[in-house]
């Protein structure tokens, strides 16, 4: 099945304990994209300047990324700056210059409307609903936000998650969307607003997933080397979504595995700035880490 994914094509200046990325490829459609070309073919929507060159495609090209939906407009590319904490468990938005993204109005190409599984990435709801409008029907929606568009624009998020079957959010959103600070309580609450399966992201701590068979909890894996956590989100859920389009399988069993898939490719994603791991990533390697996974996890009955 393919994916379509919608959202950012981004410059990113990143600055960690360990260096200083100026200007790297990022944005959360780049991270989504390349995370799920192992599993399933990829149909991008976003937007770029005229700054966006050749070089910058490379990470998408020789991989089955559909790039007829990125459009070029006059001006700069969106660009984000971030700081990292020391632990870089948290980090600080520099700044964000929207440039083209500011006028972004995501238009779907025809070839990719029959998209059965759509990946809609942090971009404004009204506009998340306008990319669902375009599309045919669907079998998997999927969904990410953030506390901008949280406490921005609450009514018209509520309107996308009546329209989404997973939403994927970190801890913090899930508080803040839900009002509900206990994690149990607040994935209850956000199923009860439309998606049927909550994944909630906790960064080094792993995720949590809640769905009709109840909750799921995976580590993260533990990693001598965390250099950059940009991205590990959109990595997560390329992953997440890719595997799941693969097997066509949408049940607990499946969505557990995704899970896993998920936060392997995450998982490389923090060794390295932007997509430097990424585009270097074989499934072999894939399928190393997620059998690390398995003994990682794997316990007797009493
Ligand atoms: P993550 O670390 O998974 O939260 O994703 C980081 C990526 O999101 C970076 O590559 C940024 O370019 C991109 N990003 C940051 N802020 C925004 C925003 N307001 N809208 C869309 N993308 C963003």
């Amino acid at each position: 099945m393919s994916i379509l994914v919608v959202g950012s094509v981004a410059y990113d200046t990143v600055e960690t304990p360990f260096g200083r990325a100026e200007r790297v490829l990022g944005g959360s459609a780049s991270f989504f994209s390349v995370a799920a070309s192992f599993f399933s073919p990829v149909n991008l929507v976003g937007v770029v300047g005229r700054d966006f060159g050749d070089e910058q495609l490379a990470a998408f090209r020789d991989r089955p990324i559909d790039l007829e939906g990125l459009e070029r407009m006059e001006g700069e590319t969106f660009h984000w700056q971030g700081k990292y904490s020391l632990d870089l468990n948290s980090r600080d938005t520099i700044c964000t210059d929207l440039n083209v993204f500011e006028f972004f109005q995501p238009k779907i190409p025809t070839r990719y409307r029959g998209s059965e599984v759509v990946f809609l990435g942090n971009i404004d709801p009204v506009l998340q609903r306008r990319v669902l409008e375009q599309v045919e029907r669907p079998r998997i929606v999927a969904c990410d936000t953030m506390n901008f568009w949280i406490h921005g624009k609450p009514d018209e998020l509520r309107k996308t998650l009546e329209k989404v079957q997973i939403l994927l959010v970190n801890d913090q959103e899930a508080r803040e969307l839900s009002g509900e600070w206990n994690l149990v309580k607040a994935a209850a609450a956000i199923r009860a607003m439309g998606p049927r399966t909550v994944v909630v992201k906790k960064g080094e701590h792993g995720v949590l997933m809640f769905d009709d068979a109840g909750c799921f909890a995976a580590p993260a894996l533990p990693l001598e080397t965390v250099f950059d956590p940009t991205g590990a989100g959109d990595t997560f859920a390329g992953g997440f979504l890719g595997y799941l389009a693969s097997t066509g399988q949408e049940g607990d069993a499946a969505l557990r595995r995704a899970v896993i898939v998920g936060s392997t490719l995450a998982s490389f994603c923090v060794e390295a700035f932007s997509l430097d791991r990424l585009v270097t990533l074989s499934r072999p390697e894939i399928d190393e880490r997620y059998r690390a996974f398995e003994r990682l996890t794997r316990f007797e009955s009493l």
